[in-house]
Parts: structure tokens; sequence; C-alpha cells
């Protein structure tokens, strides 16, 4: 019997999974992360928490599972992408916390990249449009706040990287200095056409090269756990956390994608292997395995399920996200009533950090029910932006759908309804999970290849559009209006005061 372990360190925290061949799980473990606020919008983590969580929730999992690491067959790992940290060659230490992706303490570095003229460079290069979100301003504020940083990079002293190396580096007792190109193509320092760290970008940022990870491909042989553990088990994979929902979703081909439902949303959109631009999205690798290189495009969309957290916290309209179902199917429609949740702006295809959320369209005959279908609605209309800004590139013959909130089948109907293609939802809803697995076991040579997997990947359920188009349209026309009237309203409050 093979077995897989899946290692899964997220934002909020460190899992395990010990599957079968099929994903199946065996056994799993989970430790939260302690999530450090030094300053208001700043957001880091202990590196040493991360290796140390990871380790004793590998345990967990194999104890759980009733195994020991040699019957482990193959390791895949999945991270949190763009966070990044510097850690010293000799010692092992870290110099400073990790800087979590959606920190902004280097907003200001990016902003000095951009006025000195190298915003089109940047995304020439990476595809990326300049923003502190991605690991290169991370770095850089990491050389400039420590002392004597930059001395000891340029003399080799020290190693920079997002969580993928650290971890490698740690988990193979040091001997390997690695990254895959999916997370890599999240730092903004990686060119995203030749797969490697683009010199001019390095020299622009006065980062040393000589401090970062090769680049490799998602499925090589990262290295082995035999210091960790004992028995060489090879850590055959590795993909960031977006990518690998993509590929747990089995979105081997163009136009295959998935959308997650979390506190954010995240859509990724299989491009095939040419980089495509799409005004709203980002273009990023998807990953590149045995020497073809997958692109994607990408939308990431604030507040998702996070509405249903408001509505449930702050309104306290709801006692549970899940009761929004049941509310939400009591009304046969909002009665007009749109909810545009850009309670921190807007993220793709809109991009507008001034647009603040907004109810609108009420009428006397409003009540809680309209309201909490709006917010399931918002869900939907959110979606709709990013495949309509996608239609333009890529086709979508189908949307397939994972994350905690796809649960709510009533947002499975609308979707369908919304966007006029089937939706789809599979049997394995840990879409990222599956990936690493699937990920580590293509890289051991425990599947024969994408057709296998593709085979192997099951759908839980298909709702297919039931409305009329003109009635979608409809409807959706009043959503643009809605997100036309959110735009730019921090900004106009701020003139008028
Ligand atoms: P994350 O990984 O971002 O923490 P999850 O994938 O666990 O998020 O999904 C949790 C989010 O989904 C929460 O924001 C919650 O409000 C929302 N959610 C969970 N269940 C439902 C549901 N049945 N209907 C709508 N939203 C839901």
């Amino acid at each position: 019997m093979n077995y897989i372990l899946g290692i899964d360190e997220g934002t909020t925290s460190a899992r395990a999974f010990i599957t079968d061949l099929a994903g199946n799980v065996k056994g799993m473990g989970q430790a939260e992360l302690t999530q450090i606020y030094p300053r208001p919008g700043w957001i880091e983590h202990d590196p040493k928490q991360i290796i140390n969580t990871q380790l004793e929730v590998i345990r967990a999992a194999l104890r759980q599972a009733g195994l020991s690491p040699s019957d482990i067959s193959a390791a895949g790992l999945t991270n949190q992408r763009e966070s990044a940290l510097v850690w010293d060659k000799k010692t092992g230490e870290p110099i400073y916390n990790l800087i979590v992706w959606a920190s902004r303490q280097s907003t200001s570095i990016v902003e000095g990249w951009v006025e000195q003229g190298l915003g089109d460079l940047i995304e020439e290069r990476t595809g990326l449009i300049p923003d502190a979100y991605y690991s290169a301003s991370k770095i850089r504020w990491i050389l400039d706040h420590v002392e004597g940083a930059q001395q000891r990079a340029e003399r080799g002293e020290l190693l920079a990287g997002t969580v993928d190396a650290w971890l490698i580096w740690n988990l193979t007792g040091r001997k390997e200095f690695k990254t895959d190109v999916s997370n890599a193509s999240r730092t903004m320092m990686m060119n995203f056409r030749s797969l490697e760290w683009d010199d001019e970008l390095l020299a622009a940022y006065n980062i040393p090269r000589n401090m970062l990870p090769e680049i490799v491909p998602s499925n090589a042989l990262f290295g082995d756990l035999e210091d960790t553990f004992g028995t060489a088990i090879p850590l055959n994979g590795v993909l960031g956390d977006q990518q690998s929902g993509l590929f747990g979703q089995a979105a081997y081909k163009t136009g295959q994608n998935k959308m997650t439902f979390g506190t954010a949303g995240v859509m990724n959109i299989n491009c095939g292997t040419e980089p495509q631009r799409v005004a709203g999205l980002t273009p990023s690798v998807g990953w590149s395995i045995d020497g073809q290189t997958t692109y994607e495009i990408e939308g990431v969309v604030f507040s998702m399920g996070k509405t249903m957290q408001w509505l449930r916290d702050d309104l306290q309209l709801i006692h549970a996200a899940p009761d929004s179902e049941w509310y939400a199917g009591q009304v046969p429609s909002t009665d007009g009533v749109y909810l545009v949740p850009a309670f921190t702006g807007f993220a793709a295809p809109h991009w507008d950090p001034h647009a603040r959320a907004s109810i609108i369209g009420m009428s006397n005959a409003t009540n809680r029910l309209h309201i909490i279908r709006a917010a399931v609605e918002s869900m939907v209309f959110q979606t709709r932006d990013l495949v309509e800004a996608a239609r333009s590139s890529v086709e979508m013959p189908e949307l397939r759908i994972d994350g905690g909130a796809v649960k709510n089948n009533l947002l499975g109907q609308m979707l369908a309804d919304q966007l006029g293609i089937p939706v789809i939802r599979p049997k394995n809803a840990e879409a990222a999970v599956y990936g690493a697995i699937t990920i580590g076991g293509l890289g051991a040579g425990l599947y024969s290849g994408l057709d296998q997997l593709a085979e192997q990947w099951q759908v839980d359920r298909v709702f297919e559009p039931e409305i009329s188009r003109d009635e979608a349209d409809a409807n959706y026309t009043g959503w643009r209006e809605a997100v036309e009237l959110s735009k730019g309203w921090a900004r106009k409050i701020n003139r008028e005061a």
C-alpha cells in the first residue's frame, strides 16, 4: 500500500494529511499559527513556530493513521504564498519574523520603485502589477531594517525565500535550498518566461542573487526528509496554495479552472503553455512539470465568505454562516436590493482601494431576508465579474468550486444561473491539500500521469443553469450599476469633508 504525506502550511494553521493514492484521508494533524501584529496593517509569523508546528502535525497525522514514516512513499507541500523571510545560513536563525503576504509594512518601498520608473519593467518581466503583497519588497524591508543585514547578505551569509524554501531547507536537514516555480512566480523577482531570477530586477531591488534559492519544477525531487524522520521520505512536489488548488481540481487543461470560496475568493484559470494578459486579472505560473510549463490567470476578491461573517458578527442577522442558505431561500429574489461588499475596496477585476461597501435598492418592503439573499448573491456577482474579465481571453466551459462556502447549495445553483455554465463541486473540497498530495505522488512516479489523475478526481454535484440568460443579465446589470456607485466612495467623502 502506498501512502502520501500532504503538508499544508497555511496562513492561520499548519496541517498535515496522510492519504492513500486516491486521496482518502487516513490521518490528519492541525495546529494554529500565532498571528503577530507589531503595528496596524503589519502581519508576521515566527518562522521557528512554522517549522515546529509543521513537524508536530506531521507526527500527529502519522499517529492517527497508525503509520510510521517508513510507510510513506512520497510527500507534497503546499504553502501560503508571497510571505517571505531572511535567515542566517550558518546558524539557521531567522534575522526577522516571516512577513506575511497581507502585511503592508513595505508599501513605501514599492511606491519608491514605481516612482523610480520600475513599474513597467516589473510588469513586463514578472506579469505582476507592483505591490507590497509580493515577496520582493518584504525581503528589501528586512534587509533595510535589520542592522548590517545588507552587508551580510552581500557577503553570502544570509538566505532569503518564501515559506516553501524555508520548510524544504529545514526538513531536508539544511541540505536543499530550493523553491518551486509557482511560488517563485509570486515573488516579483522571477522572470515569468525564462523561469529564472531576473538579474535586472534584483539589481534594481539591490537583493543579492546568491541569497535566493534555486528555482525548480513543481514535481522535482526537492530532497528527502531523512534527517527529520530517520527515513528517506522523498519530497517530490511543491505548489503555492492557489496553484495547488487549481491542480487539486484536476484543472490540467486550458480553460479549466477553480474558484475558491473561503474568507476571500480566488479564481485560477489554466491558460495553457503561454502566459496570457487579461485586463483586471493577474498572470502567474501554474506549475512546471517535466519541463512543460502551464500558466494561469488569477483573480482575488477580498470579501467572499467574509461577508457572511459580517452578517453574523457585526449585523447579527444570522447565527452561523451556513444559516445564510436557509434565510436566503425564504424569498424568491432580493427585490432589487444589492449588497456590494467592498469593505476594504475592490481587488480583481475592479482594483479600487477607495471603494467602500454599500447596500442599495431598499424599499419599505425590504427585510433581513432580502439583505441576507443579497449577501449570498454578492458572492455570485463577484464571481461573474471575474468570469466576464477572463472570458475575453479564455473560454470557460464550466466552473469548479471549492472552499468552506461551497456546502451552500443555493450558492452553487445561483452561480450556475448567473454564469450560464455548469458549476461543479468535487467530492474533495480540500483542493489545495489534494493538489499537494497528487503533485507529490506524481513526482514520485506513483501515478502514470495527469490522465490518471483526471480520472481519479470525483464530482460530488453539478449545478446546471436553470434561468434564462435575459433574466440573469438583467439582474447582473443592476449589480454593475451598484458597483459603479461604490467605486471611489472613500475619496469622494474625504473630498467633501
Ligand atoms: P478560509 O480557508 O479562508 O479560512 P474556508 O474555506 O474555511 O475559509 O471557508 C470559510 C468561509 O466560508 C467563512 O468566511 C464562512 O463565512 C463561509 N461559509 C462557510 N459555510 C458557509 C455556507 N454554508 N454558506 C455561506 N458561506 C459559508
